[in-house]
């Protein structure tokens, strides 16, 4: 890892093909850190023909993965994860440099992908199929769990060193082989990543590593005719891309897209803890994440409470640059491109009738995409900043009458991938967990999933799934086999 520590924008970033660094015959992107606009890196923008050597050479080496067995394939993922553990701190600080999440958090980050890689790797023992009874005398039915072959993993920048372990680990412990084509924003964790995976005796082939855009890369990767998967993590637009690009092929897709995750405040709720929570899941990486609280539905019996309590834990959120001031609790944005669609959709609301209580304004800082830390009520189910996907730390509120109409503006949503409820009356918790259509539902705690939990989307929010045993599944086809014996 030394010299990961040492490179600069001008070192020669390479992709990871077959084992080896391959030297860039291409163009290069810049990549910058949002929190001071410099330039810190640039990297390869791959086209076809490399993206086509790394599926080669995950489809050469796909063979002798699968007929590893399982135990020796989580040896090999323990290997890695080992390797992450040791050089967690430079890691930490790579990812909050080019994406501009705070030093804790990508401190969590690092440390969950080698505990998520582990947890896949337990997986080995227990892939099973079935027996089935037979309308024969003398047959036997076998159900097999087979890998599906070479596997693409398409990631976005917000958690971007966790995304690789996502589609990795659960690829190679089912015995598939990968490769991945990390975010424009954010390439140089997976670049150090892969520096880790060359370190392990990893076989070459099992894990290889693009970087480049979508348009360039990720389209060529998508449209690939021997990928038989691709994992791909992102926005709406991108998956719709995406599911159209692989239908040339028939291809096989598992979409993880945006979300508009509504947190539902009743009377009866613990006022501090969901404002709490709702307050560290909207604030977490931004506001950058998919399953974070994006719009809160208050009863009416306790919105002033409630919106006196997120109010002031809002106004006392500390941001600036992760990398020079420690004790933040959040970052700049990703890029320019994101702080004024943040803005913008701030200004539409305010123009629709919503009332800014704190916030509201792109910040003053010397350097970075920083945006304050926004509450904005008198918001109506009709209203864009209700019903698109913000990506910053922005929080719609809207007064409701009861829970049942507080689960019906929920649900009247293109996205459905997370949902939240805080209330103490076991009833009604156990009513709108039935009737919240959402992927996950968070009952009086904050969003954020589990990895042996299962990650997916419903409606626009995905298809498909991640995480647990429904989610290594995703990476496994299913053959029967019938035999006749005497
Ligand atoms: P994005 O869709 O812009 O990009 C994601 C990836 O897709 C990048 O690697 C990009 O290069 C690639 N890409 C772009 N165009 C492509 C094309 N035509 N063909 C193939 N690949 C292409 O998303 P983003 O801005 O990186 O990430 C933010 C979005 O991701 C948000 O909407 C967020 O909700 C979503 N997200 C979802 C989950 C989930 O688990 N559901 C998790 C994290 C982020």
């Amino acid at each position: 890892m030394q010299q990961l520590n040492e490179r600069s924008a001008t070192a020669n970033y390479q992709n990871f093909i077959d084992g080896r660094f391959v030297p860039n015959r291409g163009a290069t992107l810049d990549v910058t850190n949002p929190a001071t606009f410099e330039v810190i890196a640039r990297v390869p923008e791959s086209g076809p023909d490399v993206v086509d050597e790394a599926v080669q050479a995950a489809r050469k080496a796909q063979p002798a993965w699968e007929k590893l067995p399982a135990i020796e394939r989580a040896r090999h993922l323990r290997s890695i994860s080992e390797k992450i553990r040791a050089s967690s701190e430079i890691l930490a600080h790579l990812i909050s440099q080019e994406q501009g999440k705070i030093l804790p958090l990508a401190r969590v980050e690092v440390n969950f992908t080698a505990d998520y890689i582990d947890y896949m790797a337990e997986w080995a023992r227990r892939i099973e199929g079935e027996i089935l009874t037979s309308d024969r005398v003398g047959e036997s039915i076998f159900l097999l769990r087979k890998p599906i072959g070479v596997t693409a993993g398409i990631l976005p920048w917000n958690f971007p060193f966790f995304l690789i372990a996502r589609k990795m680990a659960p690829a190679l412990i089912t015995g598939n082989t990968i490769v991945i084509k990390s975010s424009e924003e954010t390439p140089l964790n997976a670049f150090a990543f892969a520096t880790l995976v060359a370190e392990t005796q990893l076989p070459a082939g099992v894990f290889n590593l693009v970087s480049g855009s979508g348009a360039a890369t990720g389209a060529a990767l998508s449209g690939h005719r021997d990928i038989g998967l691709v994992s791909f993590t992102g926005s709406v637009e991108t998956g719709r891309k995406i599911m159209q690009t692989a239908a040339a092929n028939l291809t096989r897709i598992n979409l993880e897209l945006g979300g508009k995750a509504p947190a539902i405040v009743l009377a009866d709720a613990n006022l501090d803890l969901a404002a709490k929570a709702i307050y560290d899941s909207r604030v977490i990486n931004t506001g950058q994440v998919c399953n974070c609280a994006e719009r809160v539905y208050v009863h009416r019996a306790v919105a002033d409470a409630f919106i006196d309590r997120i109010t002031t834990l809002m106004r006392a959120t500390r941001y600036g640059d992760p990398l020079v001031d420690r004790d933040l609790h959040m970052g700049p944005l990703i890029n320019r491109p994101s702080l004024d669609k943040v803005a913008a959709m701030v200004g539409r609301a305010r123009d629709a009738g919503a009332e800014i209580v704190t916030g509201g304004k792109t910040a003053t800082l010397a350097r970075g995409y920083h945006y304050e830390p926004t509450v904005i009520v008198n918001c109506r189910a009709d209203m864009e900043i209700m019903r698109k996907e913000i990506f910053g730390p922005v929080l719609p509120i809207q007064v409701v009458d009861s829970a049942e109409e507080a689960i019906a503006l929920s649900n009247d949503s293109d996205y459905g991938l997370t949902s939240s409820i805080f209330t103490n009356d076991l009833n009604t918790a156990m009513r709108a967990s039935r009737d919240l259509r959402f992927g996950e539902t968070y009952i009086n705690r904050e969003h954020f999933e589990a990895m042996q939990g299962f990650h997916a989307g419903r409606r626009k929010s995905g298809i498909g799934g991640a995480d647990g045993k429904h989610g290594l599944y995703e990476y496994t086809e299913t053959q029967a086999v019938y035999l006749q014996h005497g």
